[in-house]
């Protein structure tokens, strides 16, 4: 999950000339946005299709969002990448969609456990109202039933190690309601592990005593360990105590683009010789260097903006103002052409090896994706830019899902059949 803003047209129109020219559409062979043959087409629907990270939770909770009903594609109010409907029609075989736990709810005790538990009855709800579609699932075993009945899987993975509010009681009573991966921290980090941004002046740190508890509470309980927005060192230290294999649910490639939210080349080869399964998030800002830059010059200009408001300037409708401005320049940044993604892809499977690569979009979580990869629909198209890239239908069956139902088997379903 990533801040979600509004585009505006009138700061489009306040900005008109402090930057270049409208973005224009680019024609589907130029972005090079591959067109799914049969062979793809039907590789796709035989494979376990996973993917371990959607934030459409938050508009259900934040924006009103009806998930039962189709909506258009797009980042603003009453848009999204992800509902019913296109659930159905994308193929997928498991959704994890996820309850992400703002860094704000960690102010005052007993917030943010009871906004994860908020989460959970919401997607507990919204898989209860469509069994002929859905199926609520904690287990491998699941997702292989799901796929039996032509129904996608909905998992519960919660974003925020500050929501079990430092106590294992926490964690356990999450588990019990169905939860079943933690990501250890979000931006923000807690007091017993360190964040890749460490916002607000949170810890950046490793793992604490209490920290290493938890990991082996989540191993004993048949929790995957999700390591997508740890610091450097928190990531080492959990894998050095972790006894099975872990995930990153939503991270992509450092060497192809240099953001602490991505993994470094030695992070790869760890995940490989840990067994886990590194899945690669969509966001343009994390896949593509070019796309990084320029966003990187809209925060310095919104920056500027905000240094030179005169004082006593109404700070809410300040921020409405800037964060507007920050949209309307974002909007035009060149959109990141499908093959960025895919490098991401190959990149991880070159690095750890084709068993160890996933899909973790974040769809719902970001502001921008790459051309031709708007919503879940358009997942199928992975499947023919690997073959494109010379994978074997049996790489890509592990990639689309294969490999997050190995890892899922050995940690949720071994646990799940303890006595
Ligand atoms: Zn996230």
């Amino acid at each position: 999950m990533v801040s979600v803003t509004r585009r505006s047209v009138l700061a489009t129109l306040l900005l008109a000339g402090a930057c270049a020219g409208p973005r224009t559409t680019p024609t589907p062979d130029v972005m090079g946005i591959p067109v799914v043959s049969a062979h793809a087409a039907r590789l796709y629907r035989d494979a376990f299709v996973i993917d371990t990270h959607n934030d459409m939770p938050t508009r259900m909770l934040d924006d009103a969002y009806d998930a039962s009903v189709r909506h258009p594609a797009g980042f603003g109010r009453g848009e999204g990448n992800t509902d019913l409907p296109r659930l159905m029609e994308s193929g997928m075989t498991a959704e994890f969609l996820s309850a992400w736990v703002d860094a704000p709810y960690a102010r005052r005790r007993g917030d943010s456990f009871a906004r994860a538990v908020r989460y959970v009855e919401a997607i507990r709800e919204f898989t209860a109202k469509h069994p002929g579609q859905l199926r609520f699932a904690t287990t491998a075993a699941d997702v292989r039933a799901a796929k039996r009945e032509g129904k996608v899987a909905i998992f519960i993975g919660l974003e925020g190690g500050h929501a079990i509010e430092g106590s294992v009681e926490g964690l356990r009573d999450l588990y019990a309601r169905g939860v079943r991966y933690m990501t250890l921290t979000w931006n923000n980090g807690n007091s017993w592990a360190g964040s890749s941004i460490g916002a607000g002046g949170t810890r950046k740190g490793g793992l604490t005593p209490f920290g290493r508890d938890v990991i082996q509470e989540m191993n004993r309980l048949g929790m995957l360990v999700d390591l997508s927005h740890v610091s450097d060192s928190t990531f080492f230290d959990a894998l050095a105590v972790t006894t099975v294999p872990v995930i990153a649910s939503h991270s992509s490639a450092r060497a192809i683009n240099d953001v602490p939210r991505n993994l470094s080349d030695a992070q790869l080869r760890a995940i490989a010789k840990n067994g886990g399964v590194v899945n690669v998030n969509f966001y343009s800002r994390f896949l593509d260097p070019a796309f990084r830059a320029r966003a990187e010059e809209v925060d310095r200009a919104i920056a500027r903006e905000r240094r030179a408001l005169p004082a006593g300037t109404d700070s809410a409708a300040a921020r409405t103002r800037l964060g507007a401005m920050r949209d309307s320049l974002m909007a035009r940044i060149p959109p990141t052409p499908f093959a960025v993604l895919i490098d991401h892809f190959d990149h991880i499977a070159k690095v750890a090896g084709v068993d160890h690569v996933g899909i973790g979009s974040d769809f719902d979580g970001v502001t921008a994706l790459p051309v031709g990869m708007e919503d879940v629909t358009a997942l199928p198209r992975i499947a023919q830019a690997l073959i494109d890239r010379g994978y074997s239908d049996d790489d890509i069956r592990k990639m689309l899902g294969g490999n997050m139902m190995r890892v899922m088997t050995q940690v949720l379903d071994r646990q799940a059949a303890l006595p």
